[in-house]
């Protein structure tokens, strides 16, 4: 069917897809899982450890390189809100390079594993904020210079409703000439070149793999694989890119510029990642 891939491999008909791992509760039809309330079911203690264990900080800040401190320090941002923080990769960055960071994470597993790992990387005491980003200024006070959505997270929400809420939430949090940073795959390339984009992603080194187990134009369901031969999935929305420049105006950025896997000028197909960069004012 157009704009519907199945990328599980013929003879394995269900059983890849069977094979969720229980503790994440995708129930009887993983596939009907369109809800962006699910993710705190998703990133549970066995996937977070496992993730967290194998991927390298220190190789993934190699890959990552400068960019998103280099950018902050050009527009002179000193705060930042880091609403997707996960285990903490981004914020004990942002507080090595001196920011004044508060991490925001909708998961409380999520933010007791970063808070962890503040304190294991560095000794830094994370300033955490429990919140879900639909409402998230009813938890978090104050406005900040920048608020940074990062690690294809943004792509956890399935209603247009839910995303034009959070955005709005971010807007609200950011100074009059604040930035927010958002980044995503590249789920244009994913959807439009149907199974010549069957992809598997390495992260640092051939340790954890990723790849699109089912795409149409409301899911990606990816799935995870780890040397132990344990597999996890996440259920998420696939963002298109000029959808995600319409709504950051909409919601009322005056600029949004994108890059492709940290270039400015890039052809649509060829990044995995795309950011964007909103500016308030
Ligand atoms: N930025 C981190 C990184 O790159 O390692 C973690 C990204 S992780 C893929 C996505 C994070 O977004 C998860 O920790 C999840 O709990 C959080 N999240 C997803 N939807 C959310 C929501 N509606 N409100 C708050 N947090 C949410």
């Amino acid at each position: 069917m157009p704009g519907q891939m199945d990328v599980r491999e013929s003879g394995e008909e269900n059983e890849t897809r069977i094979e969720a791992h229980p503790e994440q509760a995708f129930g009887p039809d993983p596939l009907e899982v369109r809800d962006s309330d699910h993710y705190t079911n998703e990133y549970v203690t066995g996937f977070v450890e496992k993730w967290d264990e194998l991927i390298d900080w220190k190789k993934r800040y190699e890959s990552e390189g400068k960019f998103f401190v280099d950018l902050l320090k050009s527009r002179g941002v000193k705060s930042v809100l880091d609403v997707a923080t996960g285990t903490g990769f981004h914020s004990v960055r942002l507080i090595e390079e001196g920011f004044d960071t508060v991490s925001v994470d909708g998961s409380a597993e999520m933010l007791t594993k970063a808070f962890e790992n503040g304190l294991s990387y560095g000794g830094h005491i994370l300033r955490v904020v429990h919140a879900d980003w639909r409402w998230l200024n009813r938890d978090v006070h104050g406005q900040f210079d920048a608020v940074v959505c990062l690690g294809n997270s943004f792509t956890h929400l399935f209603s247009e409703r839910d995303r034009r809420k959070a955005l709005a939430e971010f807007y609200a949090v950011l100074k009059h000439d604040g930035i927010l940073i958002l980044d995503q795959r590249n789920y244009d390339a994913i959807l439009d070149n149907g199974y010549s984009s069957k992809h598997t992603y390495y992260y640092c080194g051939d340790q954890v793999t990723a790849e699109p187990e089912y795409v149409d134009e409301g899911l990606a369901r990816f799935r995870y694989r780890f040397p132990d031969e344990s597999q996890y999935h996440l259920n998420m929305f696939p963002l298109r890119k000029d959808y995600v420049r319409r709504l950051l105006r909409e919601v009322g950025f005056q600029r949004v510029e994108t890059y492709g896997d940290f270039q400015e000028t890039f052809t649509a197909d060829d990044p995995d990642f795309l950011i964007h960069v909103a500016e308030k004012q």
